[in-house]
């Protein structure tokens, strides 16, 4: 189902000249309103009234995270503080949380955008959503909250964490729809195992999973695990929180959906800062194209992926592949640039791994080493009748001996790096409490 059919289906030629017109608004809007953004045009000879669109958009140098904290808290609003209907934070996965503001206008927007997201996940009116991300400064619980109402869904406000609660309401409530991280989703996946609920006790028919990178073993765990069809859901708060993108339930693995109409998005070289061909991989970059209390020109997202035009039958706008990591998730090892998703895509490749990995970084003496924990597959292990696994029980085991043989070999293939693997039984690894998971421990810096 298509929530704005009429946008979402909108001709390239006519979302184009939609966009150039927004843009030409923006940057007129934000040049009249922000201090920032004023200094920063005039600085750059950029005058709003001669500003040509999407032509000179590469003209208007990017903006980084450090300007959110620079102009900490509201130094980037366009209105009056009291025009600001709503405060939220990002989570400060990499440093101290920036603050982002919204009006009203704004939050309708984000609604229809959420709205626009869940109708592509499989959601339809009439259904039961648990919400399972976090309420609070965070904008994933509200975001989706208001988004699943306006689509005219019956949320269960459930937010992150308490897992107990989780599965009773997941039992007596049945929403068909659960929104999570997808280290959530898998850490339900394995209660309900654990706890012998079984897929008639509970009646989940989509997950809508985001806020953290995530791949094709992830998904393919969790639809198994909770029996349901499992989409992307993609944002920042800096731009708008979740609904940036969403993946279409039909198209799962084709790449999400960016709304085009609200977001411009590029992708440029993570060193030079220039424009990359389509469909290659480089820093996503937003500029937003109707919001009215904090606006951003070319935000320099710093997540890693690219994006494509599908030509798909159901929708034109353009889409991006899965985030392959940050740029400042990039760990430099022994001179040898590596980002913690290699690893994953080689997990996702072996067939006894499980999908739950940690990548550790340590410095002895003037020497870096990484060291990989991966959980051994379920199945795997019951074969063999082991739950914890000691170097011992490995060397008794020719399956075991052979996936870390494997696991060591195609690192240091793939990657160019010797790493040191460990294989573990399950459980063995943290687990999402709720919220984002964070699998990558650099502890050189401590
Ligand atoms: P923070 O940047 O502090 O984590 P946010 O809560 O705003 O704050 O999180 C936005 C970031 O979360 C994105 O820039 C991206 O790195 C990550 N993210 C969000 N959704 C996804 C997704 N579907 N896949 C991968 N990463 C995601």
């Amino acid at each position: 189902m298509l929530f704005n059919p009429d946008v979402e289906r909108l001709p390239l030629p006519q979302l184009r000249a939609l966009q150039n017109a927004r843009l030409k608004e923006q940057v007129a809007y934000v040049h009249a309103r922000v201090p920032f953004y004023r200094q920063k045009l005039d600085a750059l000879g950029i005058n709003p009234t001669t500003f040509r669109g999407l032509d000179d958009l590469p003209k208007l140098g990017f903006t980084k995270k450090t300007d959110f904290r620079d102009n900490y808290p509201f130094g980037l609003f366009a209105v009056p503080e009291t025009e600001v209907a709503r405060l939220h934070c990002s989570s400060g996965t990499t440093g101290k949380p920036t603050v982002v503001g919204y009006t009203a206008a704004d939050l309708d927007t984000f609604s229809e955008l959420v709205a626009r997201s869940l109708a592509a996940a499989g959601c339809r009116p009439g259904m039961k959503v648990q919400n399972a991300y976090g309420y609070g400064l965070f904008t994933g619980g509200l975001g989706l909250h208001y988004g699943a109402e306006k689509l005219g869904l019956t949320v269960i406000p459930v937010s992150g964490g308490s897992t107990d609660r989780q599965l009773t309401l997941l039992r007596d409530f049945r929403p068909e729809i659960i929104c999570a991280t997808p280290s959530y989703a898998q850490v339900l996946a394995e209660e309900l195992v654990k706890r012998g609920i079984g897929f008639d006790d509970i009646n989940l028919r989509y997950a809508v999973l985001g806020a953290e990178p995530w791949n094709e073993a992830i998904r393919t765990q969790v639809q198994q695990g909770l029996q349901v069809a499992a989409t992307n859901i993609y944002g920042l708060s800096e731009i708008m929180g979740p609904g940036v993108s969403q993946e279409d339930v039909d198209e799962r693995g084709t790449g999400s959906y960016i709304w085009e109409d609200h977001f411009l998005p590029e992708v440029v070289d993570k060193d030079t800062g220039e424009p990359v061909a389509e469909g290659e991989l480089g820093v996503l970059v937003f500029t937003t194209l109707t919001k009215k209390a904090m606006p951003v020109l070319r935000y320099w997202t710093g997540d890693i992926t690219n994006i494509y035009y599908a030509h798909s039958e159901k929708r034109t706008h353009v889409k991006m592949g899965p985030i392959r990591g940050r740029a400042d998730d990039m760990l430099i090892i022994r001179g040898v640039n590596f980002f913690p998703t290699q690893v994953e895509d080689i997990i996702a490749a072996l067939e006894h791994a499980s999908p739950n990995y940690q990548v550790v970084a340590t410095r002895r003496g003037s020497l870096d080493e990484v060291e990989v924990s991966v959980e051994v597959a379920e199945a795997l292990l019951r074969a063999l009748g082991l739950t914890t696994l000691t170097a011992d029980v490995i060397e008794q085991h020719d399956a075991l001996r052979q996936l870390q043989g494997q696991f060591t070999k195609k690192i240091k293939d793939n990657i160019g790096l010797s790493m040191k693997v460990t294989l573990l039984g399950s459980g063995q690894l943290p687990r999402s409490e709720g919220g984002k998971l964070n699998r990558v421990k650099d502890l050189r810096h401590l």
